[in-house]
Parts: structure tokens; C-alpha cells; sequence
């Protein structure tokens, strides 16, 4: 076996340290720019393979690797995974007590480390940059670099800082990497950091195996249990909310159907947030119930899906959430409940707050976008990434969209019904009351507001209720009608209702599927989708999670859910086999490859 520190191509470490064949695309470019000590900026989406681009060089090249990263959970994974490999790298940062932090300091001063992970804060303070002027140093790399963006909303001030390391190491390359998408951002990094001259590397940012799915809103609970029964039970995933109130609200009603569900809002306390996480990342199967405030240098490679149960404010902040799916190109869901109420919420939160016009303007933009995405027709995947300065020719078979095509239908009549009830209401009333008067709805507050007199009264009799919210969602959303911002839901027209009602414009609208495509899971799964189940998964799942309490770490640290999948599939019998599987590198072949066999052997004799 070779040797892992010993100086060695990229190519040979790729395979005997990380165990994998080949690099995927700007891998190796990358990889080959930064070993010939040149600076980089690396945009790729989420699940790409970023870190194998920084941590190979700092193998190849002589000296430490110093990689800042704004997490200290990341960083533990980080460095536990590298570990197992048999890399030999450390973490520093405000959690160690001094007798560690001394141990890694002189680890360092004798070039007995590979990798540093640190917070910027800790590089940053004299201590640690005093120590790194004492040794050699491989590169630098700054992951999670949009931190630097004064504009997005994970912005960290100590990035503003790290300019200083081009400044005082000018012959270490350094890196930096983001998985966000837009060029603004993008400028913004390599203007802060001094990476102006840095050659990029800008892959596209499609996740091929995540599949997008909006299905209209009825009943947002039973419908997303009947979605995890369908696809997801025992898996992990994340459920996104809209408030502190419905995020416990849901994880106690998941918990009561059988789901190892838990809350995580910034209304608990840290502790609390961090035994939450803590298991989300450990164990198996948990899904976390979470507003936006969760997700950020999520890792956990296996997560299966991400719910929305609320709309998300913006189509950036839905493909962000929606990346932590699938990280390691395993099928993933992400699926949306959403309907009229949505609507209604979000635009009164855009109205209604106290940002300036300009400011408003934007949000409802973005909103706009946002909402153009749930009621699309075409290809979801083809828009997303549109949206983000890509050109996808084909749709991708993979979104609901392509998999079961919605019908449209000529919703000309029925809009203009629609509207002319809310003008013949008087612009009082919310959705639900004008449903009433276009049905006919014989109730007492119709007959009490003398609405069963009005022209409008029952001329959509012939349509049902679930219909009619349809109509008026949709309406809401491309902006024929108005929602007020006291709170009430309280619709009226705008400027674009005149057309409709004068039935200058004909209008078609989305049909609403009764039930989603749950089970289209088999069209376009991989190979391997049917090999995460079954008892021989299940008994190397089991065997996993043994090897991994017993040394504290998660699971995906000993081996993905890809390589496992591909020991059920393969079955291998021998040592050299099991080294074939994607994912086993030398050290872990020595340290796993027996016991694996004998799981393997067992299930076999049975
Ligand atoms: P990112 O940081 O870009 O989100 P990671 O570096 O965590 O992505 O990599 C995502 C997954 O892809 C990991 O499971 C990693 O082991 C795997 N991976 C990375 N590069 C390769 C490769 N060349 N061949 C096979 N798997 C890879
Ligand atoms: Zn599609």
C-alpha cells in the first residue's frame, strides 16, 4: 500500500486516498491549475465535488492546506471524513480547549498535517497567523465564499478580512468556493477577496438527480405525508416552514405518524438547536422540521428530500433550500404544497413591511418569479435555470412537469367571472366569500350583504369550490388581482383585470392535479434506486451505523449511501473487489473491507 503522504499525482491519490476512478469535469482542471500554484475562483452547485478540488493539491504540493470555513460543524465532518481516508488533518476553532490547541500547533510546526480547517475569525487573530508564517504553506482555500457578500444573507464580516492572506502570502494560490449562483455575487468575491486575477471555473448549476414537484394545496398535511409514505419513509429530509408555531406544530404531528421528526427554529435555544442538528447529521432517517433559519453548511450528504410547506420568498432562496438535497447524486425529491393562502401571505409580508419602494419593487419581483415557477406548465428544471443565466435546450424529464404533463384549459369565462364577482362585491371580501356568491351559496351572510341579489350570484354554479380557488389563486399570482395588506386576504383589480373583463385577452389556466406523481419514482431513477432497500441494504446500513457510534462520527463519514448502494448491488466477495467500489480508498479498505465481507457472507448463507 502506498504510502498516503508521500508526494504523488493527482490521479493516484484520487483513487487510493478518496477511491474514486476519475475526476468529474472541472475537477482536474482545477485540481492542475492550483498544483501549478495558481489562484482560483470555482462556482459549482451544491454536491459538485468542491472539496476534492482544494483538498488533492494540498496533498500534492508540499506543506499544510489552510482551509477557512464559516462552520464549525462543517469543519468537523470535514476533517472527521478526511480522517477515515487517512488524510491528516485538524480543526481550529473557539471550541478546543488549549491542551488541543496546542497538540495541533505543534503537529503543524513539525509538517505533520495535511489539511487546517479554521474559522476565519481564529485565522485571522495574530496567534494563528504568526504560527502559519512559521510553516510551509500548500494553498489556501476559502470555501462557502459568498460569506463575503455584503448583500446575501450569509454574510459573515470576517470574510471582508481575508484579503489580507493574498497580501501576506503573495505566492500560496489561493481558492475560493461558492455554490451561488448569480454574477453579482460572483464579482463580489473575487473584487473582496483579491481574486480579480483568479481563473474561473463556472460549471452549470443543474442538480440532475433532485426532481422538482408543486402540487396545489388542499390539505398541506395529508398531502405530505401521503408524499413521504409514497417515497421517503425512514429517510432523511427537511421540512421547510413559513413560522416558529407551524415548524412545532408539524414535527409533533409527524412524530405522532410515525416519523423520527424534530423541530429547529431561532426561537429555541441553542442547545436545544444544536441536539436537534446534531441528530439530523448522526442518525439515520431523521427529518427536521425547520424555518429558513436551518440549512446553511448542511453537509449531510444523504438527504432525500426537501418539503416546502410554505412558499419561499424568492426562486433563489427555493433553489438553495432545495440543494441540500441529494448532495451525492442519489434521486432526491423536492416538493411544494402551495396554494391560494401563499399568495396571500407573501404579498402582504412585501407590501407590509417597512422597506423602501425600491426595496418593495425587487421583493415583489423576486416574488413574482417565484410564484411564475409554481404555476408553470413547461419544464420546472428548463426555468430554474433560465433563471440563473443557463439554456437547457431540452425539458429534463425529470420535474412533474415533464413527467405527467398538466392540462390547461380556456379559463377565459370563468376569470371573467371571477373578477366581475370580486367588482360586484365592491372589493370587500377575500377569496372564500366570493366563492360563495359565484357558487350560489345559500348562506346567511350571503343573503345578509344582500349578495344573493347581486348579477354575480351563482353564475359558476357549475364549477366546484377546489376549481374556483384554483382560478383565484392563479389570478393572484400573475397579478389580475390584488391582495390588500390589513390582512384580511381582501382582493381587488388591477390595472390588468380591464382586459380580462372586457374579454379582450383570452386566458388559459393551469388544471390542478388531483393527486401528484408519486409514483413516477420508477421512469427515471438510476440503477441503483432499487438497491437502497432490501435486507442486505439494511444489514450494511445497520453494520454503518455500528462502525460510527463507536467512533462518534455520522455515518456518511465511514461510507456514502452510493458506496453502500453499490456493495448491495455488486455484492463483492473478495478484497479486490470490494477496493473497485466507488468511495474505497486504501485506508478505508484496510480499516472496513473485512467486516463488510463478512456482512456480505452472512447475507449470502441466508
Ligand atoms: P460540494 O462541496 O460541491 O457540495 P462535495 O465535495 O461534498 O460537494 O462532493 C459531493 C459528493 O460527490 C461527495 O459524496 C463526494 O465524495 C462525491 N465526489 C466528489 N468528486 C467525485 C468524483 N470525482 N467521483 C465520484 N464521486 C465524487
Ligand atoms: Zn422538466
Amino acid at each position: 500500500m502506498r504510502d498516503a503522504h508521500a508526494p504523488a499525482e493527482p490521479r493516484e491519490i484520487l483513487r487510493h486516498v478518496f477511491g474514486y476512478d476519475a475526476f468529474r469535469d472541472p475537477q482536474e482542471a482545477i485540481v492542475d491549475h492550483l498544483v501549478a500554484g495558481g489562484d482560483a475562483l470555482v462556482l459549482m452547485p451544491t454536491g459538485g465535488g468542491k472539496s476534492l478540488c482544494y483538498q488533492i493539491p494540498a496533498l500534492v504540493r508540499p506543506g499544510v492546506g489552510v482551509v477557512v470555513s464559516p462552520l464549525i460543524a462543517l469543519m468537523h465532518d470535514q476533517v472527521a471524513a478526511l480522517r477515515q481516508a487517512g488524510v491528516r488533518a485538524a480543526a481550529l476553532n473557539s471550541t478546543l480547549e488549549l491542551e488541543e490547541v496546542r497538540e495541533i500547533e505543534a503537529s503543524l510546526r513539525a509538517g505533520r498535517l495535511d489539511l487546517l480547517y479554521v474559522a476565519p475569525e481564529r485565522l485571522l487573530g495574530e496567534r494563528t497567523l504568526a504560527l502559519l508564517d512559521e510553516v510551509r504553506i500548500a494553498l489556501f482555500a476559502i470555501d462557502e465564499a459568498h460569506c463575503v457578500s455584503q448583500w446575501g444573507h450569509d454574510f459573515r464580516p470576517e470574510y471582508l478580512q481575508l484579503a489580507v492572506l493574498g497580501e501576506r502570502w503573495p505566492g500560496v494560490p489561493r481558492v475560493a468556493l461558492t455554490a451561488t449562483a448569480d454574477e453579482p455575487t460572483r464579482r463580489e468575491i473575487a473584487e473582496r477577496l483579491g481574486l480579480g486575477d483568479a481563473r474561473r471555473f463556472v460549471s452549470g448549476f443543474d442538480r440532475p438527480n433532485i426532481r422538482y414537484r408543486v402540487v396545489a394545496k388542499r390539505s398541506a398535511r395529508e398531502q405530505l405525508r401521503a408524499f413521504l409514505d409514497a417515497d421517503h419513509r425512514g429517510d432523511a429530509g427537511i421540512v421547510y416552514c413559513l413560522s416558529r408555531r407551524k415548524v412545532e406544530e408539524t414535527a409533533a404531528w409527524l412524530r405522532q405518524q410515525g416519523f423520527d421528526a424534530l423541530p429547529y427554529h431561532a426561537g429555541m435555544s441553542a442547545e436545544e438547536r444544536n441536539l436537534h442538528q446534531d441528530a439530523f447529521l448522526r442518525e439515520e432517517g431523521v427529518v427536521i422540521v425547520a424555518t429558513i433559519a436551518f440549512g446553511m453548511g448542511i453537509d449531510k450528504p444523504n438527504v432525500r428530500f426537501v418539503a416546502h410547506l410554505d412558499l419561499p420568498k424568492s426562486v433563489e432562496a427555493y433553489y438553495q433550500e432545495t440543494g441540500r438535497a441529494g448532495r451525492d447524486g442519489l434521486p432526491a425529491d423536492a416538493w411544494m404544497a402551495y396554494g391560494l393562502q401563499d399568495v396571500i401571505t407573501l404579498r402582504q409580508m412585501v407590501e407590509g413591511s417597512d422597506a423602501d419602494d425600491a426595496r418593495k419593487r425587487l421583493e415583489m419581483r423576486k416574488l413574482d418569479a417565484m410564484l411564475g415557477y409554481c404555476e408553470l406548465t413547461g419544464c420546472r428544471r428548463q426555468t430554474l435555470l433560465r433563471y440563473f443565466g443557463e439554456n437547457p435546450t431540452e425539458p429534463c424529464g425529470n420535474c412533474d412537469n415533464c413527467l405527467e404533463p398538466p392540462q390547461v384549459w380556456d379559463a377565459t369565462e370563468a376569470a371573467r367571472k371571477a373578477l366581475s364577482c370580486v367588482w360586484r362585491t365592491g372589493q370587500r371580501f377575500g377569496a372564500g366569500h366570493v366563492i360563495d356568491v359565484l357558487m350560489g351559496k345559500d348562506s346567511e351572510r350571503v343573503r345578509g350583504l344582500g349578495h344573493d341579489r347581486l348579477s354575480t350570484f351563482a353564475i359558476g354554479a357549475d364549477v366546484d369550490v377546489a376549481t374556483w380557488r384554483s382560478v383565484f389563486r392563479q389570478l393572484v399570482a400573475r397579478g389580475f388581482l390584488a391582495v390588500d395588506v390589513e390582512g384580511y386576504g381582501t382582493l381587488r383589480l388591477t390595472e390588468e383585470s380591464r382586459p380580462v373583463l372586457r374579454g379582450e385577452v383570452a386566458m388559459s389556466l393551469r388544471r390542478d392535479a388531483i393527486r401528484g406523481p408519486a409514483r413516477a419514482r420508477s421512469r427515471a431513477a438510476p440503477a441503483d434506486d432499487g438497491m437502497r432497500s432490501g435486507p442486505l441494504w439494511e444489514a450494511l446500513r445497520e453494520h454503518r451505523r455500528g462502525l460510527a457510534a463507536s467512533q462518534g462520527v455520522p455515518p456518511y463519514v465511514i461510507f456514502h449511501d452510493a458506496t453502500l448502494a453499490q456493495m448491495a448491488a455488486q455484492c463483492p466477495t473478495t478484497l479486490a473487489a470490494f477496493a473497485d467500489l466507488p468511495g474505497v480508498g486504501d485506508k478505508k479498505l484496510e480499516r472496513y473491507g473485512e467486516s463488510f465481507l463478512a456482512v456480505i457472507r452472512e447475507h449470502a448463507a441466508d
